[in-house]
Order: C-alpha cells, then sequence, then structure tokens
C-alpha cells in the first residue's frame, strides 16, 4: 500500500527513541509510545504511556529553591511481553541473538504498529515472531497486541511473559533527570478471572488508572493447553504461560489491555470497569476491525490526497495521523486540551501552549465539535484565568502560557540550559499573546460553523474577558498620543528582557498590539450577533456597560505599532537599537544555530542583545492575516499599511530569525507562497520532514511537534488551495507549487460536506450533502453559489 505504511529495517539503537515517537499509538484517549514489549526504560528504549490530561504535580528543589512543576504522568506499561525458549535462562532480548530480520511497520491507514522479528539463537533454532499492535479508535478504554510465532527448524517448549509493570517513573526527557519524577503509588494489583490487574494512584492528583490484561493462546484457531503461573513482584504483576509448539506450527498469544481512570464517565470505579471490560472482550481478530473500521471512516473525512513526488504524501498522511492520535471523536467531551508534544513523549510535560492556532484549521473544517470540545478545555478554566489577571492586576481574564490540569500557570520559573549545566530564570511565561490566539480560535470556530449556541454561551464571555484583561494591558502614553502595552514577551522567545535590563519583557510587540486591536473589534462583532436578550445577561451577569464598550473601540483604533522604517515593521519598540548578529560566524562555530539563546548564553552572553529571532513574529501577522484584512486592521489604528510592504517584512525577518521553533518553518512557507513558490516548498518540505528526520537533533524522541505537524497540513489545505472563510463566504484562490500535480480532500463549511479537486488550471466542488441554503463562493474575482446537486467545474491560471 503506497504512501500509508511508515517502515523502518533493522535495528538501530540510535534511532530507536524517533522510532518510538513516530510510531506511537493513541486514540485521543490516552496513547503508547512504539516501544519494543518486551523493552524497558534502558536509556535505548522508552515505553512512554499517557492519558490525555493526565497530569501530577511534583515539588523539587533546584538551586536551593524549592520548584513545582505538573507532569504528564507516564503510567503503568501495558506493553510489555516477552518470552523465552526452552532452555534460556534469561528472556528474550533481540540485540544478543543473531538476527535474520528485524522490521518495524506502521501502518497509517488501519492504526496498526507491526513488528517482525526473525533471529537465530546460540542453539541455531531459527525463530520468527510477528507483533501487531493497536490502541483502538474504536473503544477509548481498549488496545491489544497479537504475537504470532513460527518456530522454523525446531520443535519445543516456548515460555511468554505478561505484565502490568507499576515501576515506570518519568524518564523521558534528560533534561528533568534533576526533578522529582516518582508519580505513582500502587494501590492494589492481582489476578481476577483470568485476568491480571493493577490499579494506581497519582500521589497529588490523586488520580486512579485501573488497568486489566487478558492473554488468550492459540494454535490456528483453537485454544491451547497451556501451563498458567502468576506472579508478583514488588511493583509489577504478571503471568507466564508455559506450551509446546511444534515445527511449522504457528501459535498465536493475544493480549487485550483495558484501561480506565478516575476522570472517566460512566464508570463505577476504575478497576470494576477495566475488569469488566476485559473479561467480556471479543477476539483480537474482532476488536482489530472494529478498529480499522474506525480509522476508515476518520479518513475518509481527513485524507487529504496530493500528487507529489517524493514521500511528501506518506509524511501529510503521517501527520493526519499523529493529529487525530491526540485529539479524535473519542476525545470530544472529555476535559482535556491540545497539547504541544502529543501524547507521544514528555517534553513540555504534555502542557498546552498556543500551538492550537496551527491545529484547529484543520478540526474545525472537518470535525468542529472537536474544537468546540477542545475551546471548552478554555472555557473550564475561565475562572482560574480570571484570578491569574486578578493577582497581576488586571481586570478580565488571562490564560496561562502553559496550561495543564486546572488552568494554573504550568510555566516553569526556571529551566535548565542542557549547553552550561545552569538553571537560568524563564520568562516565556510574559507570552501574552496566548490569550488572544484563544481569541482568534474562537472567531476562526464560529466563521466555519455559524455555530451561534457556541457563541452565545460560551464564545463572546470568553472573548469579552480576554478585551477585558487587554484594556488593562493598554495604558495610554502621553508622549505617543497612542496606547502602548508593555512588559511582554511576542512569539519569537529570544526577546524576553531588553538587553542589560534585569526587569522583564518587551514594550509594543507589534504582533500582540495588532492582534489586539483585532480583538477588540471582533469581541464587538461576537457580542452583537449573540442577539440582545443574550447581550442582555451578560451585560448584567458579567457587569459590562457601553463605557466599556466604547473603550474597547477606543482603544483598539489607537494602538501604539512601532516601525523600524517606512513600511518596515518593527518586532518590538527599540528593536532597531538591538546589534546585528553575525550569522555565518555563528554558524561556522556551532553548525546548528536554531537555539541561539542556549549557544549565547552558555558563552556569557544574552540572544536579548541581538536582532535575531528564534521563530516567526511579526511574519505572524501576515501568516493570520490576508494582505487586504491587514490593510484595513492597520488603516483602523491610523496607519499606511500596504501589501507592498508585506515582502519587504518578509525578506527583513528571513534573515533574522534561526527557525529554533518547528513553527518558524509553517509561517515562512506560508507567507512567500505567493510571491516565491519555490522558497515556499522549500519551506514547507523543512516543515514535513522536522519530525520525520528529527532535525533538531533529539527532540522529537521526546515527542512530536504537533503544530507544525498539524501547520503542514494546513498550508496543503488552505495556504495552496487559497481556502478561507470570511463574512459568510468560503473563499478559494488556488496557487499550488509546481510540485504537486493536483490535491484532492474533504471538507465540512456549516454542515455540508463539499468534495474539492484542484489541478494547476482547474478546480471542482462538488456538495456532497443536501445544500439547505446555498453557498456563496468567491473563486479568485468569480462569485457563484452552490446549490444541491449542483458540481462546478472551474477553469483558472497560476499566477
Ligand atoms: C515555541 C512556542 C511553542 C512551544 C510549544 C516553543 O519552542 O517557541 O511558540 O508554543 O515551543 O510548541
Amino acid at each position: 500500500m503506497q504512501n500509508w505504511k511508515l517502515k523502518y529495517d533493522g535495528l538501530r539503537k540510535e534511532q530507536e527513541g524517533l522510532r518510538e515517537a513516530l510510531c506511537t499509538l493513541g486514540n485521543g484517549y490516552f496513547a503508547t509510545r512504539g516501544a519494543a514489549e518486551e523493552s524497558k526504560a534502558d536509556g535505548t528504549h522508552y515505553p512512554g504511556i499517557y492519558l490525555a490530561g493526565g497530569y501530577n504535580r511534583l515539588k523539587s528543589q533546584i538551586a536551593g529553591k524549592t520548584i513545582e512543576n505538573e507532569d504528564l504522568v507516564n503510567w503503568p506499561n501495558w506493553l510489555h511481553l516477552s518470552f523465552r525458549l526452552e532452555g534460556d535462562k534469561n528472556w528474550f532480548q533481540l540485540e544478543k541473538k543473531q538476527v535474520l530480520n528485524y522490521v518495524q511497520e506502521l501502518d497509517i491507514s488501519a492504526g496498526i504498529l507491526r513488528r517482525e522479528m526473525h533471529f537465530i539463537d546460540e542453539q541455531q533454532r531459527e525463530t520468527r515472531i510477528i507483533s501487531t499492535r493497536l490502541v483502538s479508535m474504536d473503544n477509548p478504554h481498549l488496545a491489544a497486541i497479537k504475537w504470532d510465532f513460527v518456530l522454523v527448524n525446531w520443535s519445543g517448549m516456548v515460555e511468554v511473559r505478561s505484565t502490568l509493570d507499576g515501576s515506570t517513573k518519568n524518564e523521558g526527557v534528560k533534561r528533568y533527570k534533576p526533578l522529582k519524577n516518582q508519580h505513582l503509588k500502587i494501590i492494589k494489583k492481582g489476578e481476577a478471572e483470568n485476568a491480571i490487574y493493577i490499579l494506581v494512584q497519582t500521589n497529588q492528583s490523586l488520580l486512579y488508572m485501573a488497568q486489566a490484561a487478558k492473554c488468550v493462546i492459540f494454535s490456528k484457531t483453537q485454544k491451547l493447553d497451556v501451563i498458567r503461573k502468576f506472579f508478583r513482584e514488588k511493583e509489577v504483576i504478571g503471568e507466564i504461560f508455559t506450551f509446546h509448539v511444534t515445527l511449522g506450527e504457528q501459535v498465536s498469544i493475544e493480549k487485550t489491555v483495558s484501561l480506565f481512570t478516575s476522570k472517566d464517565d460512566a464508570i463505577s470505579e476504575p478497576l470494576n470497569d477495566a475488569l469488566k471490560q476485559v473479561n467480556g472482550q471479543a477476539d483480537f481478530s474482532v476488536v482489530k476491525r472494529r478498529h480499522s473500521e474506525a480509522w476508515k471512516r476518520l479518513w475518509n473525512k481527513f485524507d487529504i490526497f496530493v500528487n507529489a513526488s517524493g514521500n511528501s504524501q506518506l509524511l501529510l498522511r503521517l501527520h493526519i495521523f499523529h493529529l487525530l492520535q491526540t485529539a479524535s471523536k473519542l476525545t470530544i467531551g472529555r476535559d482535556v486540551g491540545l497539547p504541544a508534544r502529543g501524547w507521544h513523549g514528555e517534553a513540555y510535560r504534555g502542557h498546552i501552549f498556543w500551538d492550537e492556532l496551527f491545529i484547529f484549521p484543520i478540526l474545525n473544517y472537518r470535525l468542529p465539535d472537536l474544537t468546540r470540545s477542545l475551546l471548552l478545555y478554555r472555557y473550564k478554566r475561565l475562572e482560574e484565568a480570571k484570578k491569574l489577571a486578578k493577582r497581576e492586576g488586571y481586570d478580565g481574564a488571562m490564560f496561562p502560557w502553559q496550561s495543564g490540569s486546572n488552568g494554573r500557570e504550568e510555566s516553569q520559573v526556571v529551566h535548565l540550559n542542557p549547553k552550561s549545566g545552569q538553571w537560568v530564570p524563564d520568562n516565556t511565561y510574559l507570552q501574552r499573546h496566548v490569550n488572544l490566539s484563544i481569541a482568534y480560535n474562537i472567531w476562526q470556530y464560529y466563521e466555519v460553523t455559524a455555530d451561534k449556541n457556541f457563541m452565545k454561551f460560551y464564545g463572546a464571555e470568553m472573548l469579552i474577558e480576554i478585551a477585558r484583561l487587554f484594556t488593562g494591558l493598554a495604558s495610554w502614553s502621553d508622549s505617543k498620543q497612542r496606547y502602548e502595552i508593555r512588559k511582554v514577551v511576542g512569539p519569537d522567545e529570544f526577546h524576553t528582557a531588553y538587553p542589560g535590563s534585569d526587569r522583564p519583557g518587551i514594550n509594543n510587540n507589534a504582533y500582540t498590539n495588532v492582534m489586539a486591536s483585532w480583538l477588540f473589534s471582533h469581541s464587538l462583532k461576537a457580542f452583537d450577533l449573540i442577539g440582545i436578550t443574550r447581550r442582555d445577561v451578560l451585560k448584567q451577569e458579567l457587569q459590562l456597560d457601553d463605557r466599556e464598550l466604547e473603550k474597547w473601540k477606543e482603544i483598539g483604533s489607537k494602538l501604539y505599532i512601532p516601525f523600524i522604517e517606512e513600511g518596515i515593521i518593527a518586532q518590538f519598540e527599540g528593536y532597531e537599537q538591538l546589534e546585528d548578529f553575525e550569522w555565518e560566524a555563528y554558524r561556522k562555530k556551532y553548525n546548528d544555530i536554531h537555539r541561539l539563546d542556549r549557544i549565547l548564553d552558555a558563552e556569557g552572553d544574552s540572544v536579548n542583545r541581538y536582532k535575531a529571532s528564534k521563530q516567526a513574529d511579526v511574519l505572524m501577522l501576515f501568516y493570520l492575516f490576508s494582505s487586504e484584512q491587514l490593510v484595513l486592521l492597520f488603516k483602523g489604528l491610523g496607519y499606511d499599511f500596504t501589501p507592498s510592504n508585506i515582502p519587504d517584512n518578509i525578506k527583513y525577518y528571513g534573515t533574522r530569525t534561526s527557525d529554533g521553533s518547528t513553527l518558524s518553518r509553517i509561517v515562512r512557507s506560508w507567507v512567500v507562497a505567493r510571491s516565491d513558490r519555490t522558497c515556499a516548498w522549500h519551506c514547507f518540505r523543512e516543515a514535513l520532514v522536522s519530525d520525520f528526520e528529527d532535525v533538531q537533533g533529539g527532540t522529537t524522541p521526546e515527542g512530536i511537534h504537533l503544530g507544525a505537524m498539524a501547520g503542514t497540513i494546513d498550508i496543503v489545505q488552505r495556504c495552496f488551495t487559497g481556502l478561507e472563510i470570511r463574512n459568510d463566504v468560503l473563499w478559494l484562490n488556488p496557487q499550488l507549487p509546481k510540485e504537486i500535480n493536483s490535491l484532492s480532500m474533504k471538507i465540512n463549511y456549516r454542515g455540508v460536506w463539499l468534495q474539492l479537486n484542484f489541478s494547476a488550471n482547474s478546480c471542482r466542488i462538488e456538495p456532497l450533502d443536501e445544500v439547505e441554503s446555498d453557498i456563496k463562493i468567491q473563486f479568485k474575482k468569480q462569485s457563484f453559489t452552490i446549490s444541491n446537486k449542483s458540481t462546478k467545474v472551474i477553469q483558472y491560471q497560476q499566477n
């Protein structure tokens, strides 16, 4: 099956962590890294089991201070299966055998991880094992493994060992090593009705997880007579099966695991439900069929077909796959957000940042109920955000830069610079723009779905509270005769203070200020569209009066935007006074300079001194807004800004950005898609391979970069096609890169599925549903409507 399989041949120790992250299986409820079943955390392998939203806090002593971190917990390892062949003393270790064939293969279409091991042991016995693994997309609480044994040239006894291992700790990120990492205590473990089980609890959040596992052993379709021995060790519960296999016979072990937590709905208590489910479970083949069918249904909506050479199609699908494993239909209704690194590893501790901005557009057009559910994760934390605002001296709601369980600010106070070995203050929490991205996401969700109820009961309230925050953050400057926003950090995390200053924050980050102006006008729009009754209720409930609304208009039209020279926006006030950075010299000296901040810090210098950005910051404006929208935004602020200024800004910042965040290349590709197609394709490809090739040298094994993965899908979905929804019109303005001959996808526009097919000179739009009210389309300069069964084919010329 072409372009649906990620295949690794041979054992490569140094690549194992990367393979484990990329072969992670998940269903939006829990995820399991693609570690070998027989492995343990040993520096090469790292089995990791993560629950969506399964956090725990621990206090550690760092540099004489007590700091508290909230981590995504690594739960008991349900995967474990091992074996030994007759006469062997030790349990299986592939590294010690003569390997004839070793393959790891992820079938993206069906969500199946397959491993094949073919080896000869010390006694010249040749054995083949095929492992097939899944984390069910059909039933959130279910996972299963099947091992097929073939003894190629011998007959004899085989022992198989299956465990649930509660000894796991959080050890997935080396930098976090000095921090406390023991999150679990074992409450109970044992055997019941031919199953083994373990019940654990986190030691601070007091979250229970129960796992129950059952093994069945078959020869062909016959259940095999086996000797079963149950055992318990300190933190492990297990069973050993002994049976005879004859030459050429295929024997299969099916391990089915059920996993419940105290966060689940509709359960009695996790262990009770885990045991009930595992004991009533169907055969592996049935579980696998249901799981694959669920994936088929997802792909039917989510697949984006691109006719391009090389591995672009495969990687695009891999990115869609990991997005859906992080958040899927099974996530809807659960109290979880979208983590920056997937549920694939422990980097960034499973926290939720602003990366949703890059991810929601994919979900909006295909599973908008999921976006709604993920936006509610924020809404449910509105009270905590109000508390944070208050603590910082503001009205309204201040959502934290890093969010976890209850919406408290989870950004770390200090972080370890692995280059210098020093713990340094971390002021990135000053990224107040995370609130603007939440507001933007609410509006985008509304544009695509026209879900007025959401806006009425949740969206408008969040927008109002965020607008209030920015009313407070903005202060009047007599000298500038404008409002300014001081002491923040923009998307570029390299600039957290002015050179030499011990006060964190920079002033008037252009991105933040322009977005704040957008926020005010759109909060007013949202308030208008929710209807008189709801408006009155909100006015009363939130004590909102017309004066406050007037103030939003006033600030929104008078925010200060710094410029370096005519048409070139300054990333923040004073940016032009920073020193030029010697890019070439540093590239020569260090080769990889993505993380310049760490390099300079280790040299006793500071990146704050230079015109050097970690990631696109000003360029974010051209990413989020079309040139027409931007011109209007600037006009509303009383600044002259013309579309012809955009390329100059792109050029200016393009040479001053290290792309230290994988999000940066998404933005770069997007903003030049119309002006420099070669560069756009180059940046797109760089973003597309960034996890596959682990371009940052070691970050992907700690978790995928979900924002960048989704960003690449969105480049194809919206950027190459010019897809946009604005003022109740669906806009299309395709400009395919020459490397893509054609592309097709389905989108859901306000409840109607549309099939869109593009080639270099034609576009076909076909409604797949009944169209109740005509859909207004603006295709380049042509306007038309789509009604029932009216397929439209448009011929066009690329610019
Ligand atoms: C980037 C942020 C991003 C975070 C999580 C950081 O490296 O600078 O913009 O939100 O990673 O992905």
